[in-house]
């Protein structure tokens, strides 16, 4: 395994010339403080010793820190100096590491999720289009060549997360997002991140409570729905105040009988209603086929 490191030193360059240094626990930083201030700062705490490290969180893990994986736009930004107890991981490579380690949790970028939520839409028309309805698994088949991140001769292992609950992906590509169609969630995919394909039923949005739901049509009792909740509100403000746009966009493909499909990366969550999914950013879901800005775009285009 890579060295968890228990200890970390913020220093940040003040605008007179000096510095702040703060020695800090793993107990000293929630997610929310570390992508908001320290992200970036953090150092080895081991005298002298300059390497970079990153905070690592989530639900499995126990916090703690890590050194910045190598890359080639900045090979010394994880270098410990000779001696430093801290630098034995890395001797290891991320490539190794990956393969040892299918569950290694990894951030899913932009990119990543963009590619992913083109194609699951794509697939989901054309199942439609030539077979009719899905039948049976419902898999498409997870992150093909291109999506994220460059070098495809690494597999793709390694599981995604979201909320910024992994480590950037800095080498090879990123780890697949199944996708579901509605009907083929099954037990396993609870807790995961999947990406969720299907018909839009009701969209309801409260400005004032900070949440908003897209629920979709299922063909058992199963009740589905994206929830964007005040995390995702907090996270995504200013796209949150556009969803008035979104509201009217659904309401113009309701009035004109046009399908409308909902794609969705976001992790799953059980309740008492039936299923939810989770998205952390207003560019993990698209509705047919566009993103939020392009349907801000279209409804403006439409009103002027
Ligand atoms: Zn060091």
């Amino acid at each position: 395994m890579s060295i968890k490191i228990t200890e970390a030193v913020y220093r940040k360059k003040n605008a007179d010339g000096t510095e702040l240094v703060l020695y800090l626990g793993p107990s000293d930083l929630d997610k929310e403080s570390y992508e908001s201030i320290y992200r970036d700062h953090l150092f080895c705490p081991h005298p002298k010793c300059m390497a970079k490290l990153i905070f690592v969180s989530g639900n499995v893990q126990v916090n703690h820190f890590r050194t910045w994986r190598k890359s080639e736009t900045e090979p010394l930004k994880g270098l410990h100096i000779e001696g430093c107890p801290n630098g034995i991981e890395q001797e290891e490579s991320e490539r190794s590491r990956r393969r040892r380690d299918p569950s290694y949790k990894y951030n899913i970028s932009d990119e990543h999720m963009s590619s992913v939520l083109s194609r699951a839409y794509r697939a989901f028309l054309q199942k439609q289009q030539s077979y009719g309805p899905l039948k049976g698994g419902g898999v498409v088949k997870p992150d093909g060549v291109g999506g994220g991140k460059i070098d495809t001769t690494l597999s793709p292992t390694g599981t995604s997360a979201l909320f910024g609950e992994g480590e950037d992906v800095t080498e090879g590509r990123e780890p697949p997002i199944p996708v579901r169609k509605i009907e083929n969630i099954d037990d396993k995919d609870i807790g995961k991140v999947r990406c969720i394909v299907g018909e839009v039923l009701k969209f309801y949005w409260d400005e004032e409570k900070k949440y908003a739901y897209i629920n979709l049509k299922t063909k058992n009792s199963k009740k589905v729905k994206v929830h964007f909740n005040e995390r995702f509100e907090a996270n995504n403000r200013p796209q949150f105040r556009l969803f008035g746009f979104l509201n009217d966009y659904i309401k113009h493909l309701e009035k004109n009988n046009t399908p409308i499909i909902c794609c969705c990366i976001g992790e799953l969550n059980m309740n008492k209603s039936g299923i939810d999914a989770r998205p952390d950013r207003y560019s993990a879901f698209s509705i047919n086929n566009k993103k939020l800005y392009a349907i801000v775009h279209e409804v403006r285009g439409s009103v002027n």
